[in-house]
């Protein structure tokens, strides 16, 4: 190998670059390019491997080894020098590769004159393409540069690639690596199965020109990228009324990365070896992707993850491609993202079977959305927004939290049989849907439904809602830019109200902190904002916003019975003091001459282990009283409910938190307060079941849920249930599930 320059690099990309340009199939393009890489660099041999599947490598061209073993050589990733190479990402360099560890020699290659031996992987922004390989006869290590002229070779490859240039002839099944089944375990954000084609929230973009003309011109146009960006990042850091901290400190660390020199100098050096500019920008992002990758240190991910988001904002503009390509949504569209904001998903409407996202939380905006609008959301989804294209089939499970994209045919048949089985089993609830939720000793449940969106409304008549009993108040203010008018609101609860036509609806008080962040609220820097400045807490300390809300439910209602509950009541005096400004509210109403409502039920949620223990006089006052299981469980157990390590953690039917529910059913019951629950678990069958045993008689839950739980109910008898609780604890079992489960058996 003789020494090997920039401008070597610059006219062996070149030549590659024509090979595109010719006639001829995939085969023929990779037989010249291992021609043309083993005569530029002076080696004997030049190999090509691609992906047959994900897990086997091909030889798919060679100059040098016997051609006959050109489709016939395979390896498993992770075999082998070259399996190594793909595996890890990272080169093999060495001068005697047979004494390497994990060497395997292929007989039919005819490769064991050759002693040192380069692999480098191809790869495109963290995706595994292939390995492309040098030998030689002498025993020598090759040098920095060489090895940096091969990793530039390997990037345009990569990126012909993806065009589809080798494929066609024998290279019809390889080439890339988009057309295979992959599965993602994620974890569950909303249940429920879909099945759709993928729909990419931010597609891909697409390199059509990985090798620069000149590089004076490619770097002119890197230069201007670059200030571009960081122009556009100033802009929307000048923004600061409407952007929170976090976006904040994002941007701020985007302008710091944008002017990185380091960042600048090897994209820089990538266009004098002869890529283009959106090409070098791609290569350093394939290099940042395969650091996160093997970071150990959370900072630094997040910030090689920052860098990413950067590199793909560089080449939108490079590229001039924007986030709309053109492209129609398919009929049955499956959102990709990486992750996305609550407007973004409503912008979305009612269109989307499913949601995957590589990120988000089970309590983030997108998944209250995704919830309201029952979208089966899968969130944690690996990498799959570099997996899927536009239009790949795609299966959602919702409740195992998995996701198969290009599924084989037998795993989507098997996921459609789960569908058809779901659809004939609310088939079968929708025929319960006039009925009552009564047991078999003829006590009755009164099932409401959860609703935060207007949309959510119709649910009320499908699913035979007794009502809503917790209408959440967050979406329209977490979805703005600007905190809501008091006009608007009042029109939204007006319309809520007359859909639900005479029904009951809950409304409850803004809950924003913890999770739910509002875009125009300073943020607070709390290191548990779960148990931060949140709920009524803020709305005491601030009460501009309670007041402007609470004139507009009144305004809403007109005249009609009303119920309001204020969230997360930690202390009685916090709900008297709410409860003052809502009985101001509804005099200084009445004063302007508006019509106020004659009957208004003011109730609080029981979301702190605290109210539990709250005095007699606390339960005769209210006028009702929800349990708020979701954070009840979390703040009862210590367990955080967004934490996926812990948050299923802790049973619900552990007999010490059903003791503690009977405590305030008890306490409800002298004082004559009405109770309900309204967190999640009221709308799992069996834990339904098991709050109706014990004696709490108004549930609300998701729409979907009504029929199964109504479903349980009329098959139990409600006092033998309470009878097996009770003994289960008599025996001193820690948790009822067994006892609850067996007697559910034998039904
Ligand atoms: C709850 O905590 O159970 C509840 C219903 O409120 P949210 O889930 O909105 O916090
Ligand atoms: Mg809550």
């Amino acid at each position: 190998m003789v020494e090997y320059s920039d401008s070597d690099s610059r006219t062996l990309l070149k030549r590659l670059r024509d090979t595109l340009a010719t006639d001829g199939d995939g085969q023929d393009r990779l037989n010249r390019i291992t021609h043309l890489i083993a005569d530029s660099l002076g080696t004997q041999v030049c190999s090509i491997y691609l992906f047959r599947d994900p897990e086997t490598l091909e030889l798919c061209a060679t100059e040098g080894l016997n051609p006959a073993a050109v489709h016939r050589t395979r390896m498993r990733l992770g075999e082998g020098l070259v399996g190594r190479v793909a595996r890890s990402g990272r080169p093999i360099n060495s001068a005697d590769a047979p004494s390497e560890p994990g060497f395997r020699y292929m007989e039919e290659t005819g490769e064991e004159i050759y002693s040192s031996f380069v692999g480098v992987p191809i790869q495109r922004v963290g995706e595994k393409l292939g390995v492309l390989v040098v030998q030689s006869k002498e025993k020598r290590s090759f040098t920095e540069d060489e090895l940096y002229g091969l990793d530039v070779v390997a990037m345009v490859l990569a990126e012909m690639t993806e065009l589809g240039a080798f494929v066609g002839g024998e290279n019809a099944e390889i080439g890339t690596t988009h057309r295979f089944p992959v599965m993602f375990r994620g974890a569950t954000g909303q249940e429920g199965a879909a099945e759709g084609r993928v729909w990419l929230h931010e597609p891909r973009v697409v390199v059509t020109n990985p090798v620069g003309e000149d590089p004076e011109t490619e770097q002119e146009r890197l230069e201007t990228g670059i200030s571009d960006l960081r122009e556009r990042i100033d802009e929307m850091l000048a923004q600061t009324a409407i952007i929170d901290k976090d976006q904040r400190q994002v941007l701020e660390t985007f302008r710091m990365l944008a002017a990185s020199k380091g960042w600048k100098r090897r994209m820089s050096e990538d266009i004098a070896a002869g890529l283009s500019a959106e090409a070098a920008v791609e290569k350093e992002q394939s290099s940042a992707r395969a650091r996160m990758q093997m970071a150990p240190d959370p900072y630094l991910r997040e910030r090689l993850n920052d860098l990413d988001d950067l590199s793909n904002r560089l080449l939108r503009i490079l590229t001039g491609q924007g986030t709309d390509t053109g492209a129609e949504l398919p009929d049955n569209p499956v959102l990709v993202a990486r992750n996305i904001g609550p407007a973004e998903l409503l912008d979305y409407d009612r269109k989307l079977k499913g949601v995957v996202l590589e990120e988000g939380s089970v309590g983030s905006h997108a998944a209250i959305v995704a919830r309201a609008l029952s979208i089966p959301l899968v969130i944690h989804a690996g990498r799959i927004t570099s997996e899927a294209l536009n239009g790949d089939p795609i299966l959602v499970d919702g409740d195992q939290g998995v996701v198969h994209l290009r599924p084989e045919e037998s795993v989507a048949h098997a996921f459609r049989d789960k569908i058809a089985m779901q659809a004939e089993a609310q088939k079968r609830y929708a025929d319960l849907r006039d009925l009552p939720a009564q047991d078999l000793s003829g006590q009755e449940v009164s099932l409401m439904m959860n609703a935060g969106l207007m949309a959510d409304l119709p649910s009320l008549y499908g699913s035979g809602a007794d009502g809503v009993g917790l209408f959440r108040t967050e979406l329209q203010f977490l979805t703005r830019t600007r905190v809501p008018r008091r006009g608007e609101l009042a029109a939204l609860y007006a319309r809520v109200m007359d859909a639900a036509d005479g029904k009951p609806v809950v409304f409850r008080t803004l809950d924003i902190g913890s999770d739910k962040v509002v875009p125009y609220m300073k943020p607070q820097d709390e290191p548990n904002p779960a148990m931060g400045w949140r709920a009524i807490r803020v709305g005491l300390d601030k009460p501009g916003v309670l007041r402007m809300q609470l004139q507009a439910l009144l305004r809403a209602g007109n005249g009609r019975p009303m119920s309001i509950m204020f969230p997360f009541i930690a202390r009685p005096e916090e709900f008297y003091a709410a409860r003052d400004i809502l009985w101001r509210v509804r005099d200084r109403e009445a004063q302007l001459g508006r019509t106020v409502p004659e009957e208004l039920k003011i109730g609080a949620m029981l979301e702190t282990p605290s109210l539990g223990f709250a005095t007699d006089q606390f339960y005769a006052d209210c006028d009702f009283i929800s349990i708020g299981g979701n954070d009840l469980k979390q703040f009862f157990f210590a367990a955080d409910r967004e934490n996926e390590r812990v948050r299923r953690r802790y049973d619900t039917l552990d007999s010490a938190f059903l003791t503690f529910l009977e405590r305030i059913i008890a306490r409800c019951a002298v004082s004559k307060t009405q109770l309900s629950f309204c967190g999640e678990d009221a709308g799992r069958p069996i834990e339904a079941l098991t709050f109706a045993a014990l004696g709490i008689r108004t549930l609300s839950m998701r729409p979907a849920s009504i029929g199964p739980v109504k479903h349980l109910i009329r098959r139990a008898n409600l006092n033998e249930l309470r009878q097996v609780i009770q003994s289960a604890r008599n025996e001193g079992q820690n948790l009822v599930r067994p006892a609850v489960t067996s007697y559910l058996a034998h039904l």
